[in-house]
C-alpha cells in the first residue's frame, strides 16, 4: 500500500506559503510506515521543532489501474475520507532550499492519520464537500471540495500516469489554508460533511 500526496492543491494554502501556483499537481509518496495506528498519540518527531498539521480529503483506491483517464477514475474509488499530512515545516523548508525531496519531512513514522471511510454514494457531489479540523475544540481548518485546483478524477487521472494505483492505495488530495503547528497536549479532530472521521492526541 503506498500514500499518494498532492501539494498546493487549494489557492488559499498556496498563499499562506507563499508558494508559486504549479502548473500541474504537486505530487509526493508517503511509505505505509507512515500511517499512524488507529487510536494511537502522535508523537512530535524530535527532528521537528515546527510540526504542522494538514487536513485533507482522502480517497482510497480499490483497484489496480494506470493510465487512467478522469472520466473513468469515479469506478476506481468507492469510499472518501479525511487524514492529516503532518509536516516537519523546519525541515521541508531547509529540503526544499536546498532543491532536495520533502520525504524526510512529510514520510516519517506516523505522519499520515487515516480517518473513518465514508460510502461515496452518500453524497450527492463529490466536488462539493465541506470539512474541517478543530484543535483543542477551535476551528483552525476549514475547506470544500470544489476549491481544489484540480478535482479528485483529475487528479487520479494524473497520478496514475506516473504511479500504477493498486488496491487499498490513499490519495491525500492536499491541504486547504489554515495550516498550523501542533504543540504537545494539543488534540485534533476531523470533520467532513458533519461526521466526524477522526481525532488524535499530540504528545
Ligand atoms: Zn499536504
Amino acid at each position: 500500500m503506498k500514500i499518494i500526496c498532492i501539494g498546493r492543491n487549494y489557492t488559499d494554502h498556496i498563499n499562506e506559503l507563499a508558494n508559486e501556483r504549479p502548473t500541474e499537481p504537486v505530487v509526493f509518496i508517503k511509505p505505509d510506515s507512515a500511517v499512524l495506528p488507529k487510536e494511537q498519540d502522535f508523537y512530535i518527531p524530535e527532528f521537528s521543532n515546527d510540526l504542522h498539521y494538514e487536513v485533507e480529503v482522502l480517497v482510497k483506491i480499490k483497484k489496480v489501474g494506470k493510465h487512467i483517464e478522469a472520466k473513468f477514475a469515479p469506478s476506481y474509488y468507492d469510499e472518501i475520507g479525511l487524514g492529516i499530512d503532518f509536516t516537519a515545516r523546519d525541515l521541508q523548508a531547509t529540503l526544499k532550499g536546498k532543491g532536495l525531496p520533502w520525504e524526510k519531512a512529510k514520510g516519517f513514522d506516523g505522519s499520515a492519520i487515516i480517518g473513518n471511510w465514508l460510502d461515496k454514494n452518500q453524497f450527492k457531489d463529490l466536488n462539493d464537500l465541506d470539512f474541517s479540523l478543530t484543535k483543542n475544540d477551535e476551528i483552525v481548518q476549514k475547506g470544500n471540495t470544489n476549491l481544489m485546483l484540480w478535482k479528485i478524477d483529475e487528479l487520479i487521472a494524473h497520478v496514475s500516469t506516473y504511479f500504477m494505483l493498486k488496491k487499498g492505495d490513499i490519495l491525500f488530495t492536499g491541504t486547504p489554508a489554515g495550516v498550523g503547528k501542533v504543540e504537545p497536549n494539543d488534540y485534533l479532530a476531523g470533520e467532513l460533511q458533519g461526521h466526524k472521521l477522526f481525532s488524535v492526541k499530540i504528545k
